[in-house]
């Protein structure tokens, strides 16, 4: 069966004054997945993310989304097209309580950046549902009235996934989205990230490599800017290419 490709890069490729941080990179992401960036550090990972969200742009290739050519694409069209990276897109305000921000991050959505608050209370009720849900879905209900600012960092993060699903995206890019985090909230993480991904594509950088493992469907591992393996985390890991190029690091 062919593969149904959402996102692919052709050639990519990011020099910062003659040295090339990425080279010639060919990736692949199938619908529905669960993808993985691995690497040691200074491999490139980074940059790539950089150049996949638009927030650089490439020395050559290409980088298509759903059949269309996003190379030259701003940042923020991207995103309106369904490729959404968390952290950086969706400010979390940290006086804001948990249900305010989510709100907010719709209202965003619904209706652009328009500070105008004043809606019929029918479309406050029908939002205040739809951020209810989401907070629900990132497990913070119990959370909903706090301020932001007082949450843990992972509770904090499970925010910042909150009004980047407000957004509705179809694709979602995480930049380790598991650093900093202690073991119970990598667990709490781990799980949101499964659950988000039963109706999204998800394709995240990160260093734990047993979240890695738990989590990715497949895993591209970048060595020196270079695509070095590819597959499922049993074949990358038994690849002596891989061992050596985090050995060597
Ligand atoms: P990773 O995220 O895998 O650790 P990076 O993408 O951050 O790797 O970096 C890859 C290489 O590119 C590193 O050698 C880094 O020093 C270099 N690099 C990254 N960004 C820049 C920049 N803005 N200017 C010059 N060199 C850079």
């Amino acid at each position: 069966m062919a593969r149904d490709v959402i996102l692919a890069t052709e050639g990519l490729t990011k020099e910062f004054k003659g040295f090339r941080a990425v080279s010639e990179v060919a990736l692949q992401v199938e619908r529905g997945t669960i993808h993985a960036l691995i690497g040691p550090n200074g491999a490139g990972k980074t940059t790539c993310f950089n150049l996949l969200t638009k927030f650089l742009q490439p020395t050559a290739g290409s980088i298509r989304y759903k059949e269309r050519d996003i190379t030259g694409m701003k940042p923020a069209d991207v995103a309106r097209l369904g490729l959404v990276r968390s952290f950086q897109i969706s400010a979390v305000f940290p006086h804001f309580s948990v249900m305010e921000n989510v709100r907010i991050a719709l209202q965003r959505r619904h209706h652009g950046d328009s500070f105008d608050f004043w809606r019929p209370e029918k479309v406050l009720r029908r939002l205040n549902d739809e951020a209810l849900a989401l907070v629900e879905a990132v497990g913070l209900t119990e959370f909903r009235d706090t301020l932001a600012v007082e949450l843990s960092y992972g509770r904090k993060r499970a925010l910042e996934i909150a009004t980047t699903l407000a957004l509705d995206p179809e694709m979602l890019l995480l930049d380790e989205p598991m650093a900093g985090m202690g073991h119970e909230d990598v667990e709490r993480t781990a799980q949101l990230i499964r659950r988000v991904s039963k109706d999204r594509t998800i394709l995240m950088v990160e260093h734990n490599l047993s979240v890695v493992a738990s989590l990715s469907d497949r895993i591209t591992v970048l060595a020196r800017g270079q695509v070095l393996a590819e597959g499922d985390y049993a074949t990358v890991s038994k690849d002596p290419r891989v061992v050596e190029a985090y050995i060597g690091a």
